[in-house]
């Protein structure tokens, strides 16, 4: 085999430059692109010859450079973050992205961002605004707060809160509600990267309000209440109520912090989910400062909404920590469009994916089931395609134990094993991600929007 006839049949690059398909590339893309996959793929091609033994797979691969090329130039030209259907029944599911926005919300947030914004603009005066002007008489009217901001997360909120109330200066919490959160956040770490100090009171399953009581001194900032979010103590507990503490706190002259979590605006044992205590409930009960997230169970962009009495939230505006943590005009839009439907509770259940797939009923989740298992039936695909009983969690450290009655399909391939099935999923331009279940793929219908299904049938059958 003589390696060097095969190394000069390789076309030169101003050669393939000539050549009607990489033209057509060229002026689909860019020049730039086009050339670094040409020298990219050439020296492949120069490498694998080098090493092969085998005159005609080289030559093959000779053939195959035009197309390599192409293959190349539109790889670097595709998004790597793309959308995927979500077939696991998992509403906020931390790892696809948690709550999907509303197209109509999309829409108004793409008007602000192609553009210029009043963002931090008041038009009435002509001069300078302030960016959580567009959303914090909305979030007062809706909580009953004084005031209100929002950062870029809730764990950059509870960060900004601990650091602008409680620096140098000690906080109280329970031992039982020490938690960490998705992600590594560790409420004694927070605490220590935020300048205070912790003061762990009670026992793991207890605290009563005198253990509370006994440790506050000249020394105490502030009493703090963190949700247990993803994680549930059960049996022999005790735990004291924000209206316990609000109360304590008032005798002492000491404001009360809440790290809420999740944060929901709407009562959903009405939707026969557990009842959560809403926002409104901390504020009703006399917390001073409330932290939330903007993408957990409120169904909006990720934030850090943070309300409360306005001496304190005005501390935090000015806190040099604000700037770093602030969120941009993409953020501020969406609240703002998100936190609008709230004024209707049944705007916020149509109008929000998350609301409205968590209250979906089951003969609603069961009609989207049967729907996808005979678009899937009808086209004949080399598969068992069963509409079976599942459960849906809500996710995102909401309401751990909750478990929603859904349906979904099973689909128990003919020809391929389930677990390649699965893989190959994975890899079509719009992944579908589901759950392996007793040798067969589950596709939860509450996940899944309708609009998806087509996609769905269509790539599934190309598979099947
Ligand atoms: C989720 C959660 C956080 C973190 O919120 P992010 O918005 O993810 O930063 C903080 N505290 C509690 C109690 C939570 O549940």
């Amino acid at each position: 085999m003589n390696k060097n006839l095969l190394y000069r049949s390789i076309p030169k690059v101003d050669v393939l430059l000539e050549n009607e398909l990489i033209q057509k590339l060229i002026a689909e893309f860019s020049r730039e692109t086009v050339m670094e996959s040409i020298r990219v793929k050439t020296e492949e091609l120069r490498a694998f010859i080098g090493k092969s033994e085998d005159e005609e797979s080289c030559k093959e691969k000779i053939e195959h450079l035009l197309r390599d090329v192409q293959g190349a130039v539109v790889t670097m030209n595709e998004p790597n973050m793309i959308s995927v259907i979500n077939g696991t029944g998992t509403i906020l599911h931390t790892n696809l992205g948690r709550a999907p926005i509303g197209q109509k919300h999309m829409e108004q947030v793409a008007k602000i961002a192609t553009g210029y914004s009043n963002l931090e603009y008041n038009l009435e005066a002509g001069r300078r605004g302030e960016r959580y002007s567009h959303f914090e008489e909305l979030l007062c009217k809706l909580t009953g707060a004084e005031a209100a901001m929002a950062v870029n997360n809730n764990a950059a909120a509870v960060l900004l809160i601990l650091n602008a109330m409680g620096k140098g200066k000690e906080v109280i919490v329970s031992r039982g509600e020490l938690v960490e959160v998705g992600g590594k956040f560790r409420i004694p770490d927070v605490m220590e990267q935020s300048g205070a100090h912790l003061v762990e009171v009670g026992t793991t399953n207890k605290t009563h309000l005198e253990d509370y009581e006994e440790v506050i001194t000249e020394e105490t900032a502030a009493l703090l209440k963190v949700h247990t979010s993803n994680y549930r103590i059960i049996g022999f507990t005790d735990t004291v109520s924000i209206a316990e503490l609000s109360e304590l706190a008032k005798k002492n002259d000491i404001p009360v912090i809440e790290d809420l979590g999740s944060g929901v605006l709407i009562d959903l044992s009405k939707y026969g989910i557990t009842y959560e205590p809403t926002v409104q409930d901390s504020i009703k009960n006399g917390v001073d400062v409330l932290s939330f997230s903007g993408d957990k169970l409120l169904g909006g962009p990720q934030a850090g909404i943070i309300i409360g009495k306005k001496k304190y939230i005005d501390r935090m505006k000015k806190n040099q920590l604000t700037r770093a943590l602030r969120i941009d005009k993409f953020t501020a839009s969406a609240l703002e469009v998100v936190l609008q439907e709230y004024l209707s509770e049944e705007n916020a259940i149509k109008n929000i994916p998350v609301l409205q797939m968590m209250t979906m009923t089951l003969e609603e989740v069961t009609e989207k089931a049967e729907t996808l298992a005979q678009m899937l039936r009808d086209k004949n695909v080399a598969a068992e395609i069963t509409v079976v009983d599942c459960e849906s969690q809500i996710g995102g450290g909401s309401l751990p134990m909750e478990r929603l009655a859904s349906k979904g399909i099973t689909v128990k391939p003919s020809n391929i094993s389930t677990v390649d099935l699965e893989i190959q999923m994975h890899h079509m331009a719009k992944p579908i991600v589901g759950r392996i279940l007793n040798d067969e793929i589950l596709l939860d219908a509450r996940t899944i929007f309708t609009e998806q299904f087509d996609v769905v049938v269509e790539q599934l059958a190309t598979l099947l």
